[in-house]
């Protein structure tokens, strides 16, 4: 399998080589040449699949520059039930008759985010072992990224972690899993501003390709390849709970922000795994909603952005989003280049007119927002039906997945974080404090470590390369 850039200017790369690597050379992000594809025999023989054996076969797909020997000790020591508290890793739970839940969020973090960055973790460290080099991941977080990647990758040989977060942004639960690490290789840096400014500074720091080289800069943000595709397995898994025949239709509701998820199930749908819709969610921060209504792409400024709360999905420049227009235009680089120089000059880019957009309905998108009332009223329902309390970023994915449900079709509404995480909210919807699972009753009162800092690009660099002595 090859790989190649959105905008059309890398020369085709092999799976290790985008590993370490965020933007392509031309500021665009890897894409396979193709989709493998997936008949209907095959679905029918991983329908016994367990998740590991799934993850192998689907990672197997799209990785062919690690042996299958490797490929499978890693998936092995991944994805296991002492980490995902069962052996099923995403459980499948019925909430109402064609409304399913998959239990994403049972690792060590409490957010999706764990299955693709714990898989992250062990392959960098496996890597990096082979090749005896060392590297700095420098990420930008609105809460959930930045947790799970150092939890990844906490006490890693030949790995440091630099984390910007918005400073005052995240929930308390969420600050504390980050900066109660006192870890010798992570580095949280909480920037005066919001999730995109943070987001800005990783992307000059990578662009700087001379600073990039001399420090072995990485990135563990959405748009890595290697994220995707370990989400492309729980679509699998979640359509095999959600069936029991191989030709069955499912609709899959996705909470999104920097449409790293829902790219994932676009992927495993152009595979040729049966999915109906895919039902994109956003809250009050709409830009990905506005787009698949109208057409109009138009990324929002940091002052823009709202903070609400479901605050992992507040934001306004979807990195992965590009991804899908490459499809969308056809897998023509030049085209998305055009697209995005668009952007730039003139702050959004308009496909309604275009034959473009007409092709969105054949991808299977469908897309609404949720508001903090919605986000309230979805809690309270589904607790008073259920007895199941979900947390502000699914509440945001049943509130539309509900507008759009469909006789005979069953929906899978994809839980990306639990409730703990988002204690406020639950106490303000329900009057009660969400349980937390075991080993988290006071992280909130641990000590914390991490450096406050301003939207510095240059200050940023400073901090790293102090940290860096010897690379
Ligand atoms: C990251 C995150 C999202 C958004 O996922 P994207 O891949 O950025 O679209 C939604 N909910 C939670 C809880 C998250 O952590």
């Amino acid at each position: 399998m090859k790989y190649v850039s959105t905008r059309g200017g890398m020369k085709p790369a092999r799976f290790r080589d985008l590993l370490l690597e965020g933007l392509a050379p031309d500021g665009g992000l890897a894409m396979p040449e193709h989709y493998p594809q997936i008949d209907r025999a095959t679905l029918a023989a991983w329908r016994a699949l367990d998740y590991r054996s799934l993850a192998f076969e689907i990672f197997s797909l799209f990785i062919d520059d690690i042996t299958a020997v490797d490929l499978r000790a890693l998936v092995d020591r991944t994805y296991t039930a002492r980490t995902y508290g069962s052996d099923e890793i995403t459980p499948l739970v019925t909430l109402a008759p064609d409304l399913h839940l998959l239990q994403l969020s049972n690792g060590p973090t409490l957010a999706f985010k764990d299955i693709a960055m714990q898989f992250l973790g062990n392959l960098f460290e496996h890597v990096l072992a082979e090749s005896g080099h060392a590297l700095n991941i420098l990420g930008a977080t609105s809460g959930d990224t930045g947790s799970a990647a150092e939890h990844a990758m906490r006490g890693k040989r030949g790995i440091r972690v630099f984390m910007l977060s918005p400073l005052g942004a995240m929930s308390p639960f969420q600050t504390a899993q980050m900066f109660s690490l006192m870890d010798a290789n992570i580095h949280n840096i909480a920037i005066r501003g919001v999730f995109d400014d943070c987001q800005d500074i990783v992307k000059a720091v990578s662009g700087d390709l001379a600073f990039k080289a001399r420090y072995r800069i990485g990135t563990v943000n959405s748009i890595n390849w290697a994220r995707l595709v370990a989400q492309v397995v729980f679509y699998f898994k979640g359509w095999f709970a959600a069936t029991t025949s191989d030709d069955q239709q499912v609709s899959f509701c996705v909470p999104s922000g920097n449409f790293g998820n829902i790219c994932a199930g676009h992927v495993a749908r152009c595979m040729g795994l049966p999915i109906r819709r895919l039902i994109l969610a956003t809250n009050e921060n709409n830009v990905l909603d506005e787009f698949f209504r109208t057409g109009v792409y138009r990324p929002r400024k940091g002052a823009e952005t709202r903070q609400t709360s479901s605050p992992s999905m507040d934001i306004s420049k979807a990195s992965n989003f590009e991804r899908y227009v490459y499809d969308l235009v056809g897998g023509d680089g030049a085209r998305v280049r055009a697209l995005w120089r668009e952007i730039d000059a003139r702050g959004a880019f308009d496909l309604a007119a275009s034959g473009e957009f007409a092709r969105v309905p054949a991808t299977g998108f469908v897309s609404g927002h949720s508001t903090h009332a919605d986000r309230l009223r979805t809690i309270r329902d589904v607790f008073e039906a259920s007895g199941r309390i979900v947390d502000t970023h699914t509440a945001d994915g049943i509130k539309v997945a509900r507008d759009y449900a469909e006789p005979g079709v069953p929906v899978v509404c994809l839980e990306t974080a639990l409730p703990a995480k988002f204690e406020a909210t639950i106490v303000e919807a329900l009057g009660r404090v969400p349980e937390r699972p075991l080993g988290f009753a006071n992280i909130e009162s641990l000590p914390k470590r991490f450096e406050v800092m301003d939207a510095d690009t240059e200050a940023v660099k400073r901090f790293i390369a102090e940290r860096c002595n010897g690379i």
